[in-house]
Protein backbone atom coordinates (compact mmCIF):
# COMPACT_ATOMS: atom_id res chain seq x y z
CA UNK A 1 0.00 0.00 0.00
CA UNK A 2 1.15 2.96 -0.62
CA UNK A 3 2.17 6.15 2.03
CA UNK A 4 2.18 9.88 2.87
CA UNK A 5 5.43 10.78 3.51
CA UNK A 6 5.90 13.39 6.19
CA UNK A 7 9.53 15.82 6.46
CA UNK A 8 10.35 18.20 8.47
CA UNK A 9 13.90 19.17 10.19
CA UNK A 10 12.21 18.43 13.48
CA UNK A 11 9.36 15.23 14.55
CA UNK A 12 6.36 17.06 15.91
CA UNK A 13 7.38 14.84 18.99
CA UNK A 14 9.34 15.75 22.24
CA UNK A 15 11.66 13.43 23.57
CA UNK A 16 11.71 13.25 27.36
CA UNK A 17 14.44 10.82 29.13
CA UNK A 18 14.38 10.89 33.09
CA UNK A 19 15.13 8.25 35.34
CA UNK A 20 11.44 6.64 34.81
CA UNK A 21 12.56 6.24 30.99
CA UNK A 22 11.78 7.75 28.12
CA UNK A 23 8.50 9.67 27.02
CA UNK A 24 7.38 10.87 23.59
CA UNK A 25 4.70 13.69 24.03
CA UNK A 26 3.36 14.30 20.64
CA UNK A 27 3.33 18.35 19.81
CA UNK A 28 0.43 20.22 19.89
CA UNK A 29 2.18 22.82 17.19
CA UNK A 30 0.15 24.48 14.48
CA UNK A 31 2.00 22.16 11.67
CA UNK A 32 1.29 19.20 13.78
CA UNK A 33 -1.98 19.64 13.99
CA UNK A 34 -2.59 20.98 10.67
CA UNK A 35 -0.71 17.40 9.47
CA UNK A 36 -3.21 15.70 11.62
CA UNK A 37 -6.00 14.55 8.73
CA UNK A 38 -2.50 13.66 6.53
CA UNK A 39 -0.11 11.84 9.17
CA UNK A 40 -2.85 9.21 10.70
CA UNK A 41 -3.25 5.77 10.35
CA UNK A 42 -0.94 3.04 9.87
CA UNK A 43 -0.45 4.80 5.85
CA UNK A 44 1.94 7.91 6.78
CA UNK A 45 5.31 8.44 8.38
CA UNK A 46 6.95 11.54 9.53
CA UNK A 47 10.39 11.67 9.12
CA UNK A 48 13.09 14.24 11.32
CA UNK A 49 14.97 14.98 13.99
CA UNK A 50 14.17 13.76 17.36
CA UNK A 51 15.90 16.92 19.08
CA UNK A 52 18.91 14.87 20.33
CA UNK A 53 21.75 14.96 19.19
CA UNK A 54 23.80 12.17 18.48
CA UNK A 55 25.69 13.26 21.63
CA UNK A 56 23.03 13.67 23.69
CA UNK A 57 21.59 10.01 23.02
CA UNK A 58 22.40 7.49 25.30
CA UNK A 59 23.32 5.14 23.32
CA UNK A 60 21.25 1.59 25.25
CA UNK A 61 18.03 4.09 24.58
CA UNK A 62 18.56 4.29 21.24
CA UNK A 63 16.27 0.87 20.29
CA UNK A 64 14.08 2.34 22.75
CA UNK A 65 13.36 5.75 20.99
CA UNK A 66 13.02 4.38 17.67
CA UNK A 67 10.33 2.38 19.24
CA UNK A 68 8.78 5.36 20.77
CA UNK A 69 8.91 7.18 17.77
CA UNK A 70 7.40 4.08 15.62
CA UNK A 71 3.97 4.07 17.95
CA UNK A 72 3.85 8.17 16.59
CA UNK A 73 4.31 6.95 13.06
CA UNK A 74 7.84 9.02 13.37
CA UNK A 75 11.15 7.98 12.21
CA UNK A 76 14.34 10.39 13.50
CA UNK A 77 17.52 11.24 10.82
CA UNK A 78 20.63 11.42 13.22
CA UNK A 79 22.28 14.65 13.59
CA UNK A 80 25.70 15.81 15.36
CA UNK A 81 26.33 18.34 17.29
CA UNK A 82 28.68 19.81 14.50
CA UNK A 83 25.80 19.26 11.82
CA UNK A 84 23.42 20.78 13.61
CA UNK A 85 25.61 23.64 14.12
CA UNK A 86 26.29 24.32 10.35
CA UNK A 87 23.34 23.03 8.91
CA UNK A 88 20.70 24.34 11.57
CA UNK A 89 22.59 27.24 13.35
CA UNK A 90 24.37 27.93 10.31
CA UNK A 91 23.11 27.99 6.71
CA UNK A 92 19.51 27.71 7.87
CA UNK A 93 19.40 30.56 10.61
CA UNK A 94 22.76 32.55 9.77
CA UNK A 95 22.14 32.36 5.95
CA UNK A 96 18.82 31.47 4.54
CA UNK A 97 16.46 33.23 7.35
CA UNK A 98 17.78 36.65 7.55
CA UNK A 99 18.27 36.54 3.52
CA UNK A 100 14.68 35.34 2.94
CA UNK A 101 13.51 38.02 5.51
CA UNK A 102 14.90 40.76 3.72
CA UNK A 103 18.03 41.80 6.34
CA UNK A 104 20.72 40.92 3.90
CA UNK A 105 23.17 42.37 6.20
CA UNK A 106 22.38 39.72 8.53
CA UNK A 107 23.17 36.94 6.68
CA UNK A 108 26.63 34.83 6.40
CA UNK A 109 27.62 33.16 3.32
CA UNK A 110 29.66 30.41 4.62
CA UNK A 111 30.99 27.34 2.36
CA UNK A 112 31.66 25.46 5.55
CA UNK A 113 27.82 26.22 6.61
CA UNK A 114 26.47 25.63 2.64
CA UNK A 115 28.86 22.08 2.74
CA UNK A 116 27.19 21.01 6.28
CA UNK A 117 23.67 21.95 5.10
CA UNK A 118 24.12 20.00 1.71
CA UNK A 119 25.20 16.91 3.71
CA UNK A 120 22.53 16.96 6.35
CA UNK A 121 19.60 17.41 3.54
CA UNK A 122 21.30 13.80 1.98
CA UNK A 123 20.70 12.76 5.39
CA UNK A 124 17.15 13.31 5.34
CA UNK A 125 17.02 12.45 1.57
CA UNK A 126 18.88 9.38 2.37
CA UNK A 127 16.28 8.28 5.34
CA UNK A 128 13.27 8.91 2.76
CA UNK A 129 14.49 6.82 -0.05
CA UNK A 130 15.71 3.92 2.51
CA UNK A 131 11.73 4.02 4.19
CA UNK A 132 9.81 4.79 1.18
CA UNK A 133 8.43 2.96 -1.95
CA UNK A 134 8.10 3.96 -5.43
CA UNK A 135 4.50 5.33 -5.51
CA UNK A 136 4.78 6.69 -1.94
CA UNK A 137 3.82 10.73 -1.58
CA UNK A 138 6.23 12.91 -0.23
CA UNK A 139 5.41 16.04 1.34
CA UNK A 140 8.70 17.82 2.59
CA UNK A 141 8.51 21.00 4.69
CA UNK A 142 10.73 24.62 5.11
CA UNK A 143 13.90 26.22 4.58
CA UNK A 144 16.39 23.76 6.27
CA UNK A 145 15.18 20.95 3.37
CA UNK A 146 15.35 22.78 0.03
CA UNK A 147 17.76 20.48 -1.72
CA UNK A 148 15.96 17.68 -0.19
CA UNK A 149 13.11 17.41 -3.36
CA UNK A 150 15.97 16.99 -5.86
CA UNK A 151 17.95 14.22 -3.95
CA UNK A 152 15.21 12.39 -3.98
CA UNK A 153 13.82 12.54 -7.65
CA UNK A 154 17.27 11.43 -8.32
CA UNK A 155 16.56 8.15 -7.06
CA UNK A 156 12.39 7.68 -7.20
CA UNK A 157 12.12 9.42 -10.17
CA UNK A 158 8.33 8.49 -10.44
CA UNK A 159 7.94 9.67 -6.35
CA UNK A 160 5.19 12.74 -6.19
CA UNK A 161 7.00 15.43 -4.40
CA UNK A 162 5.68 18.30 -2.74
CA UNK A 163 7.55 21.60 -0.86
CA UNK A 164 5.76 23.59 1.04
CA UNK A 165 7.71 27.32 2.09
CA UNK A 166 6.88 28.64 5.48
CA UNK A 167 8.88 31.51 5.30
CA UNK A 168 8.77 33.84 2.85
CA UNK A 169 10.38 33.61 -0.72
CA UNK A 170 11.90 36.88 -1.17
CA UNK A 171 12.44 39.03 -4.78
CA UNK A 172 14.72 38.12 -7.24
CA UNK A 173 16.79 41.34 -6.54
CA UNK A 174 17.90 39.72 -2.41
CA UNK A 175 17.62 36.26 -3.66
CA UNK A 176 20.29 36.72 -6.31
CA UNK A 177 22.83 37.76 -3.80
CA UNK A 178 23.07 34.14 -2.44
CA UNK A 179 25.99 32.50 -3.68
CA UNK A 180 24.41 28.62 -4.07
CA UNK A 181 21.04 30.49 -5.76
CA UNK A 182 20.98 27.93 -8.51
CA UNK A 183 21.77 24.99 -6.59
CA UNK A 184 18.76 25.82 -3.84
CA UNK A 185 16.49 26.47 -7.11
CA UNK A 186 17.39 22.87 -8.43
CA UNK A 187 17.05 21.75 -5.15
CA UNK A 188 13.14 23.01 -4.83
CA UNK A 189 12.67 21.85 -8.60
CA UNK A 190 12.81 18.19 -7.82
CA UNK A 191 9.20 18.38 -6.54
CA UNK A 192 6.24 18.38 -8.17
CA UNK A 193 4.12 20.80 -6.33
CA UNK A 194 5.42 23.77 -4.36
CA UNK A 195 3.65 25.69 -2.34
CA UNK A 196 3.75 29.45 -0.26
CA UNK A 197 1.39 31.35 1.62
CA UNK A 198 0.92 34.02 -0.72
CA UNK A 199 0.86 34.86 -4.26
CA UNK A 200 3.74 36.96 -3.80
CA UNK A 201 6.03 34.49 -2.88
CA UNK A 202 5.01 32.25 -5.48
CA UNK A 203 5.64 35.14 -8.06
CA UNK A 204 9.05 36.13 -6.64
CA UNK A 205 9.55 32.35 -7.14
CA UNK A 206 8.98 32.11 -10.74
CA UNK A 207 11.10 35.08 -11.50
CA UNK A 208 14.54 33.90 -9.74
CA UNK A 209 13.61 30.39 -11.77
CA UNK A 210 13.09 32.13 -14.98
CA UNK A 211 15.92 35.13 -14.16
CA UNK A 212 18.83 32.50 -12.73
CA UNK A 213 17.86 29.04 -14.31
CA UNK A 214 16.68 30.63 -17.79
CA UNK A 215 13.75 28.15 -17.32
CA UNK A 216 10.37 28.24 -19.54
CA UNK A 217 7.56 29.00 -17.22
CA UNK A 218 4.13 29.21 -17.83
CA UNK A 219 1.20 31.35 -15.32
CA UNK A 220 1.64 29.02 -12.36
CA UNK A 221 4.12 26.27 -14.15
CA UNK A 222 7.57 25.74 -14.63
CA UNK A 223 8.84 23.26 -17.78
CA UNK A 224 11.99 21.24 -16.24
CA UNK A 225 13.27 18.21 -19.04
CA UNK A 226 10.30 16.27 -19.49
CA UNK A 227 8.50 17.61 -16.29
CA UNK A 228 5.79 20.04 -15.46
CA UNK A 229 6.30 21.46 -11.55
CA UNK A 230 3.21 23.27 -10.53
CA UNK A 231 3.66 26.48 -8.34
CA UNK A 232 0.72 27.76 -6.09
CA UNK A 233 -0.16 29.43 -3.07
CA UNK A 234 -2.13 27.89 0.50
CA UNK A 235 -2.08 29.97 2.93
CA UNK A 236 -1.60 28.28 6.40
CA UNK A 237 -4.49 28.73 8.85
CA UNK A 238 -5.06 27.97 12.14
CA UNK A 239 -7.15 25.21 14.18
CA UNK A 240 -9.66 27.79 14.81
CA UNK A 241 -11.61 25.33 16.48
CA UNK A 242 -9.32 25.15 19.13
CA UNK A 243 -9.09 28.47 19.84
CA UNK A 244 -12.41 29.50 19.92
CA UNK A 245 -13.23 26.28 21.77
CA UNK A 246 -11.01 27.61 24.49
CA UNK A 247 -11.49 30.83 24.70
CA UNK A 248 -15.58 29.53 25.22
CA UNK A 249 -13.95 27.72 27.99
CA UNK A 250 -12.34 30.47 29.14
CA UNK A 251 -15.03 32.24 30.07
CA UNK A 252 -17.09 29.78 31.65
CA UNK A 253 -14.23 29.53 34.22
CA UNK A 254 -15.76 31.04 37.36
CA UNK A 255 -13.55 33.86 38.93
CA UNK A 256 -11.79 32.03 41.71
CA UNK A 257 -11.04 28.74 39.74
CA UNK A 258 -9.18 31.46 36.88
CA UNK A 259 -5.20 31.18 36.31
CA UNK A 260 -3.58 32.98 38.17
CA UNK A 261 -1.77 34.75 35.48
CA UNK A 262 -5.73 35.63 34.97
CA UNK A 263 -6.24 36.23 38.33
CA UNK A 264 -3.52 38.98 38.15
CA UNK A 265 -4.75 40.43 34.57
CA UNK A 266 -8.20 40.49 36.49
CA UNK A 267 -7.53 42.72 39.63
CA UNK A 268 -5.06 45.36 37.34
CA UNK A 269 -8.39 45.45 35.01
CA UNK A 270 -10.67 46.04 38.54
CA UNK A 271 -7.75 48.76 39.03
CA UNK A 272 -7.16 50.96 36.13
CA UNK A 273 -11.01 50.25 34.32
CA UNK A 274 -10.46 52.78 31.85
CA UNK A 275 -6.75 51.33 30.71
CA UNK A 276 -6.58 49.63 27.56
CA UNK A 277 -4.47 46.39 26.99
CA UNK A 278 -2.24 46.29 23.88
CA UNK A 279 -0.75 43.14 23.46
CA UNK A 280 2.23 41.99 21.47
CA UNK A 281 3.43 37.89 20.70
CA UNK A 282 5.99 36.75 19.05
CA UNK A 283 9.48 34.66 19.08
CA UNK A 284 12.52 37.12 19.64
CA UNK A 285 13.48 37.34 16.25
CA UNK A 286 14.55 40.48 13.85
CA UNK A 287 12.35 39.68 11.81
CA UNK A 288 9.33 40.27 14.35
CA UNK A 289 10.24 44.38 14.69
CA UNK A 290 9.89 44.12 18.49
CA UNK A 291 12.12 47.48 18.96
CA UNK A 292 10.81 49.55 16.29
CA UNK A 293 7.51 48.47 17.96
CA UNK A 294 8.64 49.72 21.59
CA UNK A 295 10.32 53.14 20.05
CA UNK A 296 6.54 53.60 18.30
CA UNK A 297 4.80 52.87 21.03
CA UNK A 298 6.74 55.63 23.12
CA UNK A 299 6.30 57.86 19.51
CA UNK A 300 2.70 57.28 20.43
CA UNK A 301 2.77 58.49 24.07
CA UNK A 302 4.55 61.18 22.83
CA UNK A 303 2.28 62.34 20.03
CA UNK A 304 -0.84 61.48 22.49
CA UNK A 305 -0.04 62.02 26.23
CA UNK A 306 -3.72 62.39 27.15
CA UNK A 307 -3.38 57.81 26.51
CA UNK A 308 -0.67 57.90 29.53
CA UNK A 309 -2.07 55.62 32.24
CA UNK A 310 -5.00 55.37 29.75
CA UNK A 311 -3.05 52.41 27.61
CA UNK A 312 -0.35 49.42 28.50
CA UNK A 313 1.62 47.37 26.45
CA UNK A 314 1.58 43.92 27.20
CA UNK A 315 5.01 42.02 25.35
CA UNK A 316 5.49 38.38 25.51
CA UNK A 317 9.21 37.70 23.86
CA UNK A 318 9.48 34.12 23.16
CA UNK A 319 13.49 33.03 23.95
CA UNK A 320 14.55 31.85 20.20
CA UNK A 321 17.78 30.82 18.84
CA UNK A 322 19.09 32.76 21.39
CA UNK A 323 23.30 30.94 20.71
CA UNK A 324 23.03 33.18 17.11
CA UNK A 325 24.88 36.26 17.72
CA UNK A 326 21.81 38.97 16.48
CA UNK A 327 19.50 37.01 18.72
CA UNK A 328 21.42 38.12 21.42
CA UNK A 329 21.99 41.49 20.78
CA UNK A 330 18.46 42.10 20.02
CA UNK A 331 18.10 40.85 23.52
CA UNK A 332 19.95 43.49 25.25
CA UNK A 333 18.37 45.96 22.70
CA UNK A 334 15.21 45.13 24.04
CA UNK A 335 15.70 45.04 27.85
CA UNK A 336 17.66 48.35 27.82
CA UNK A 337 14.34 49.67 25.56
CA UNK A 338 11.98 48.68 28.16
CA UNK A 339 13.71 49.54 30.70
CA UNK A 340 14.36 53.07 29.59
CA UNK A 341 10.60 54.08 28.04
CA UNK A 342 9.17 52.17 31.91
CA UNK A 343 12.25 53.99 33.60
CA UNK A 344 10.90 57.41 31.74
CA UNK A 345 7.13 57.21 32.24
CA UNK A 346 6.09 55.77 34.97
CA UNK A 347 4.27 56.85 37.38
CA UNK A 348 3.22 55.37 40.59
CA UNK A 349 0.34 53.66 39.51
CA UNK A 350 1.45 52.92 36.14
CA UNK A 351 3.88 50.90 33.70
CA UNK A 352 3.48 51.54 30.12
CA UNK A 353 5.27 47.92 29.01
CA UNK A 354 4.72 44.67 30.47
CA UNK A 355 7.59 42.77 29.39
CA UNK A 356 7.72 38.85 29.64
CA UNK A 357 10.89 36.96 28.07
CA UNK A 358 9.36 33.86 28.43
CA UNK A 359 7.16 30.82 26.85
CA UNK A 360 3.87 30.28 28.37
CA UNK A 361 1.45 27.24 28.34
CA UNK A 362 -1.49 27.66 25.94
CA UNK A 363 -4.11 28.31 29.11
CA UNK A 364 -1.96 31.77 29.88
CA UNK A 365 -1.76 32.86 25.94
CA UNK A 366 -5.51 32.00 25.94
CA UNK A 367 -5.43 34.25 29.11
CA UNK A 368 -3.36 37.04 27.35
CA UNK A 369 -5.70 36.94 24.08
CA UNK A 370 -9.02 37.17 25.64
CA UNK A 371 -7.98 40.49 28.05
CA UNK A 372 -6.14 42.18 25.41
CA UNK A 373 -8.27 45.13 23.74
CA UNK A 374 -6.09 45.31 20.99
CA UNK A 375 -3.44 42.95 19.38
CA UNK A 376 -0.81 45.18 17.75
CA UNK A 377 1.78 42.81 15.66
CA UNK A 378 4.28 44.81 13.62
CA UNK A 379 6.80 42.12 11.96
CA UNK A 380 9.38 43.88 9.19
CA UNK A 381 8.67 40.55 7.77
CA UNK A 382 6.98 37.58 8.44
CA UNK A 383 5.99 34.34 6.00
CA UNK A 384 2.30 34.22 7.97
CA UNK A 385 1.98 35.54 11.66
CA UNK A 386 -0.25 32.75 13.35
CA UNK A 387 -0.78 35.29 15.94
CA UNK A 388 -2.81 37.75 14.46
CA UNK A 389 -4.91 34.72 13.13
CA UNK A 390 -4.67 32.82 17.09
CA UNK A 391 -6.16 36.54 18.61
CA UNK A 392 -9.22 37.10 16.16
CA UNK A 393 -10.19 33.42 17.09
CA UNK A 394 -10.30 33.92 20.80
CA UNK A 395 -13.12 37.07 20.41
CA UNK A 396 -16.26 35.14 21.08
CA UNK A 397 -18.09 38.43 21.42
CA UNK A 398 -15.86 39.60 18.50
CA UNK A 399 -14.85 42.42 20.01
CA UNK A 400 -10.98 43.78 19.96
CA UNK A 401 -9.26 45.23 16.88
CA UNK A 402 -6.19 43.80 15.18
CA UNK A 403 -3.30 46.05 13.75
CA UNK A 404 -0.89 44.10 12.01
CA UNK A 405 2.00 44.76 9.59
CA UNK A 406 1.02 44.96 6.10
CA UNK A 407 4.56 42.93 5.62
CA UNK A 408 2.98 39.66 7.46
CA UNK A 409 1.81 36.83 4.95
CA UNK A 410 -1.15 36.87 7.20
CA UNK A 411 -2.19 40.87 5.77
CA UNK A 412 -3.20 39.54 2.59
CA UNK A 413 -6.08 37.38 4.15
CA UNK A 414 -6.50 40.30 7.09
CA UNK A 415 -8.01 42.97 5.03
CA UNK A 416 -10.63 43.87 7.76
CA UNK A 417 -7.79 44.32 10.36
CA UNK A 418 -5.74 47.73 10.63
CA UNK A 419 -3.07 47.22 8.36
CA UNK A 420 0.11 49.54 8.99
CA UNK A 421 3.47 49.87 7.70
CA UNK A 422 5.83 48.65 10.74
CA UNK A 423 8.87 51.67 10.06
CA UNK A 424 6.11 54.75 10.01
CA UNK A 425 5.54 55.92 13.24
CA UNK A 426 3.25 58.31 12.57
CA UNK A 427 0.57 56.31 11.04
CA UNK A 428 1.02 53.51 13.71
CA UNK A 429 0.32 55.93 16.33
CA UNK A 430 -2.78 57.35 14.37
CA UNK A 431 -3.97 53.58 14.13
CA UNK A 432 -3.40 52.80 17.61
CA UNK A 433 -5.26 55.76 18.57
CA UNK A 434 -8.30 54.94 15.90
CA UNK A 435 -7.60 51.06 17.56
CA UNK A 436 -8.66 53.11 20.93
CA UNK A 437 -11.13 55.08 19.58
CA UNK A 438 -13.02 52.23 17.50
CA UNK A 439 -16.62 51.81 17.91
CA UNK A 440 -17.68 48.62 19.28
CA UNK A 441 -20.11 48.27 16.29
CA UNK A 442 -17.04 48.73 14.04
CA UNK A 443 -15.19 46.37 15.73
CA UNK A 444 -17.42 43.30 15.78
CA UNK A 445 -18.53 43.49 12.12
CA UNK A 446 -14.60 43.51 10.95
CA UNK A 447 -13.64 40.60 13.33
CA UNK A 448 -17.07 38.58 12.16
CA UNK A 449 -15.29 38.59 8.70
CA UNK A 450 -12.26 37.75 9.70
CA UNK A 451 -13.64 34.81 12.06
CA UNK A 452 -15.54 33.80 9.14
CA UNK A 453 -12.70 33.31 6.66
CA UNK A 454 -10.19 31.81 9.64
CA UNK A 455 -13.05 29.30 10.20
CA UNK A 456 -13.44 28.21 6.78
CA UNK A 457 -9.60 28.30 5.79
CA UNK A 458 -8.15 26.49 8.75
CA UNK A 459 -5.20 24.21 9.67
CA UNK A 460 -6.82 21.07 8.21
CA UNK A 461 -8.60 22.30 5.37
CA UNK A 462 -4.93 24.19 4.51
CA UNK A 463 -2.92 20.88 4.53
CA UNK A 464 -5.74 18.97 2.59
CA UNK A 465 -5.67 21.14 -0.11
CA UNK A 466 -1.81 20.84 -0.36
CA UNK A 467 -2.59 17.50 -0.63
CA UNK A 468 -5.21 17.65 -2.93
CA UNK A 469 -3.42 19.49 -5.00
CA UNK A 470 -0.45 17.06 -5.26
CA UNK A 471 -2.44 13.98 -5.79
CA UNK A 472 -4.27 15.84 -8.72
CA UNK A 473 -0.85 16.80 -9.82
CA UNK A 474 0.83 13.30 -9.91
CA UNK A 475 -2.59 11.76 -11.67
CA UNK A 476 -1.91 14.86 -14.64
CA UNK A 477 2.01 13.08 -14.96
CA UNK A 478 0.55 9.66 -15.26
CA UNK A 479 -2.06 10.64 -17.81
CA UNK A 480 0.66 12.85 -19.33
CA UNK A 481 3.00 9.21 -19.53
N1 LIG B 1 3.27 30.51 21.00
C1 LIG B 1 3.61 29.52 21.88
N2 LIG B 1 4.03 29.86 23.13
C2 LIG B 1 4.14 31.14 23.53
C3 LIG B 1 3.82 32.15 22.63
C4 LIG B 1 3.39 31.81 21.35
O1 LIG B 1 3.51 28.34 21.54
O2 LIG B 1 4.52 31.39 24.67
C5 LIG B 1 2.80 30.12 19.65
C6 LIG B 1 1.63 30.92 19.12
O3 LIG B 1 0.44 30.44 19.68
C7 LIG B 1 1.76 30.71 17.62
C8 LIG B 1 3.26 30.47 17.41
O4 LIG B 1 3.83 30.34 18.71
O5 LIG B 1 1.04 29.57 17.20
C9 LIG B 1 3.94 31.58 16.66
O6 LIG B 1 3.62 31.48 15.30
P1 LIG B 1 3.80 32.69 14.29
O7 LIG B 1 3.38 32.23 12.94
O8 LIG B 1 3.07 33.91 14.78
O9 LIG B 1 5.35 33.04 14.31
P2 LIG B 1 6.67 32.13 14.17
O10 LIG B 1 7.19 31.96 15.55
O11 LIG B 1 6.27 30.84 13.51
O12 LIG B 1 7.61 32.95 13.34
Amino acid sequence: MSKTIIISNRLPVQLQISDGGLTAIPSVGGLATGMKSVHSGGESLWIGWSGLTDEETPPELEADIDKALEQHACAKVNLTEKEMEGFYFGFSNRTVWPLFHYFLEYSEFELEFWNTYKAVNQKFADAIIEKSNEGDTIWVHDYQLMLVPQMVREKRPNTSIGFFLHIPFPSYEIFRTLPWREEVLEGLLGSDLIGFHTYDYERHFLSSVRRLLGLEVSFNDIYLDNRVIKVDSFPMGIDYKKFKDAAIAHEQITKENRTDFQKKLDSHKASAPDTKLILSIDRLDYSKGIAKRINAFEYFLNKYPEYKEKVRLIILAVPSRSNVPQYKLLKKEIDELVGRINGELSSVNWTPIWYFYRSLPFENLIDLYTSSDIAWLTPLRDGMNLVAKEYVATRTDKTGVLILSEMAGSANEMNEALLINPNNFEQQADTLKRAITMPKEEQMARNMFLQNRLERYNVEVWANEFMGALNRKSEDNYTFV
